[in-house]
Formats: C-alpha cells, structure tokens, sequence
C-alpha cells in the first residue's frame, strides 16, 4: 500500500458491521434504513432493465436525470443549473466528492474539514496529496439539545495561503447540525477572502427536523461560481445501495470532476438513474412522510439512551444521534463500541475515529434511528439492560 494511503485501515463502518453480524447484534452502527424506498422507484428500475436499459449510459450521466436534478434544485432552492454542462452523475456522492478532490487539489494544498469529518473526505484528500486541517465542530450545552457548532476563530485560523478547498457537510454526519445562513455567511466569507473553492456535501439535504431547513452553500451571494455541490439519491429515497449521486456547479469545477471520473467509474448504472429522475419529480410527498417518521424514530432512540444513561445531543438532521457515555461511568467509546456488540448486542460506532484531535471525540459514540420502530425498541431494550 502506498504510503500516503497508510493508517486508513478498514472503514469504522465496515468493521463495525461486520462485528455486528458476528455477534447477531442489531446494527446501529452502518447508518442505512432497513426498509426500501418508494414502490415506484423500486419498480421503475426493474422496469428499466426489463426493457433494456442495460448498457453504458453517457459519460456525465442519463440527460433525464441532469434535467430532474437542475430542476429539483431550481425549484427547492432557486439555483439554476444547465443540465448539460453544470450537473454530472456520479457512482454515488463519495465518487463525486473524491473525483472533486483529486481534479481540484494539488499535491501540498490544504483542505480545511469539520470534525467529527465523514471518512471518504480524509481519504480523498491523501489521495491526491493534499493536506488537511480540522476544525472542530463541539456540543453546546445538553439541556439546550448539545448542538454541535464551529467557533469561527478557529476556522479562520485555519484558512491561509495554502488552501485550496473546504469540504462541508450539512446536514452534518454524525452530529446531525444543519448550519444556519448566519454559519454558513462565515463560511462564506473565508472561502472569497482567501479566494477558496467550497466542496458541499448535501446528501441529507432532505432530511431535516423541527421543521429546519437544508440552506445549500451555493445560495450565499459570491457562492455559486465557487461551490461544487454533491448531492445522492441513497439517503433521500432510503436506497444506500443504489449509488446514484450527482455533482452540481459551474462548468470549469464540474469539467474537473469528469476529467478525473470517467477514468475512476466512467459512468453510473443507467436504469437506476431514469428511476431516480422520475422519483426526484413523483415521489417528494414519500420523501416528506419519511423525513417526518425519521423525525419520530429519533425521538424514539433518544428516549431510549437517556433512559439507558447516556446524555443525548439532539441532531437536526440526518439518521444519527451522538450520545456521550461519560454519565455512564466510561469514557473511552472506542472501548464501549468494540464491547457493546457481545455485551448488549448493539452495535454503534465510536465518533472519536472521526477527529484529527481525538480528545475532542473520545466520549462519544453514535447511533443510527434509520431503523423499524421494533428494532429500535429492541435495541433500547438491550441497552436498558447493561446498566
Ligand atoms: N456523505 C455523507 C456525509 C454520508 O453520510 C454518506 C453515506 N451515505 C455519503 C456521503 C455517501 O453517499 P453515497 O452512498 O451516495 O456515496
Ligand atoms: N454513510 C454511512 C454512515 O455514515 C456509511 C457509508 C459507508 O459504509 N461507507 O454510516
């Protein structure tokens, strides 16, 4: 293995999931639902194949689905797209966001993140030789629902001369903050001071709670001509499976990313992205029920590990909660998420393997409510019983 690709190891979310088959446990660790999304999507994709969509689609992507992506965004939040030029279909949001790295970032360039940072954006970084610098998003106060935020300082202080990029994920995985107009302005700001491009991860963008809304970077004055926005269809239609994504942004920085994917995948599976384009137009009611029922699901698990004696830091957003297990008597969640598995049959995944400064993480562990109601009273259930 080569050098800069050292110390990354098998993925938390691999290891965890296979410890979890292992021990028969309930997996709320791997964040994926376990039930399908809408029925004419499933069956759209049969459909296609069925009929024959079954050979290489076009390069950047099914035109079908570029025009329901530019149309979606246009319509949500008022940012205009040209479908041929300005949207490109990738092998799902980490294929977008890692082709973005690798034609954007050159050897040496910083790439400022958020910690606790999703794991594709380090790896993507070390590919393409560039280095990161963390900033740490931290919990508010419990009683007031432990937010996580940023102090803009710090993120000040770590944009300088050598960057190049700044990747953002909101709805932000695993601390579930949707960042504010207010939060993003700052971001904003740093990004045209310094003359930075912004890397959007918004693969949440739909699920959203207590009626808070996704803000897309890109709608920030100065923000269109230098945001690479990503976006997938796994999280918003409850198929992580399908690895359908897509990267939106201005001609030159979507020109980077297909010069560098149509060596790394070349293309995405055609049948799946026609169903996905008429699900993006058809199905937006089945997305704001299952938005809603998320909501109810992480109210569900929230209960359940405060009663089982964890301080919970209640997520805006996405299909994870953090919970801090120092009330428990533990401090070390690398140790509980190994333990928990053969000791509750639960598996979870520590968040501390998610910082550059692993003190910042070391307590907490996160949990996925992207489950049935009885699995997660289940795993409720178990985890009552450990304390
Ligand atoms: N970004 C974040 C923050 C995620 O949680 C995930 C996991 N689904 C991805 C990207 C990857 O998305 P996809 O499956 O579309 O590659
Ligand atoms: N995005 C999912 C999570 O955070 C996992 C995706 C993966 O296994 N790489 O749990």
């Amino acid at each position: 293995l080569v050098a800069r690709m050292r110390g990354f190891g098998e993925t938390i979310f691999a290891e965890m999931t296979r410890l979890a088959v292992e021990t028969d446990s309930i997996n709320l660790g791997q964040g994926f639902p376990d039930t399908d999304g809408p029925p004419s999507l499933l069956a759209g994709a049969a459909r296609r194949i069925e009929q024959g969509v079954n050979q290489y689609p076009p390069g950047p992507g099914r035109p079908e689905l570029r025009a329901a992506v530019a149309a979606d965004r246009a319509a949500r939040y008022g940012l205009e797209y040209d479908p041929d030029s300005e949207v490109y279909v990738t092998v799902g949001a980490t294929a977008g966001i890692t082709a973005a790295v690798l034609g954007l970032v050159e050897p040496g360039d910083e790439v400022v993140v958020f910690e606790p940072v999703y794991d594709s954006y380090p790896a993507a970084i070390a590919m393409a030789g560039g280095v990161r610098r963390a900033v740490t998003l931290r919990p508010g106060p419990p009683d007031e629902g432990g937010r996580f935020v940023f102090d803009p300082d710090e993120l000040r202080a770590a944009v300088g001369p050598r960057t190049r990029a700044i990747i953002v994920n909101s709805p932000h995985n695993p601390t579930g903050t949707v960042l504010t107009a207010e939060e993003f302005g700052v971001i904003a700001d740093v990004c045209q001071e310094h003359d930075v491009i912004a890397i959007t991860d918004e693969v949440y963008e739909h699920l959203t709670f207590d009626g808070v809304a996704h803000v897309p970077l890109a709608t920030l004055p100065g923000m269109r001509e230098r945001t690479l926005a990503v976006s997938s269809a796994g999280k918003t239609f409850s198929v992580t499976g399908w690895k359908t994504g897509w990267v939106m942004g201005p001609a030159a920085l979507v020109r980077a990313v297909q010069t560098v994917n149509q060596f790394l995948t070349f293309t995405a599976n055609g049948a799946l992205q026609l169903a996905v384009a008429d699900a993006l137009r058809d199905e937006m009611d089945w997305v704001r029920a299952q938005r809603a029922a998320l909501q109810r699901k992480r109210d569900r698990l929230s209960e359940g590990l405060r009663a089982a004696g964890f301080t919970v830091l209640r997520p805006q957003g996405t299909y994870f909660v953090m919970a801090d297990i120092r009330p428990l008597g533990l401090t070390e969640g690398v140790e509980l998420a190994r333990t928990l598995p053969r000791t509750a049959r639960v598996a979870a995944v520590p968040a501390q393997v998610f910082y550059d400064h692993p003190d910042e993480g070391r307590h907490l562990v996160r949990f996925a409510f992207c489950k049935r109601d009885e699995v997660l009273d289940e795993a409720v259930a178990r985890l009552g019983a450990l304390s």
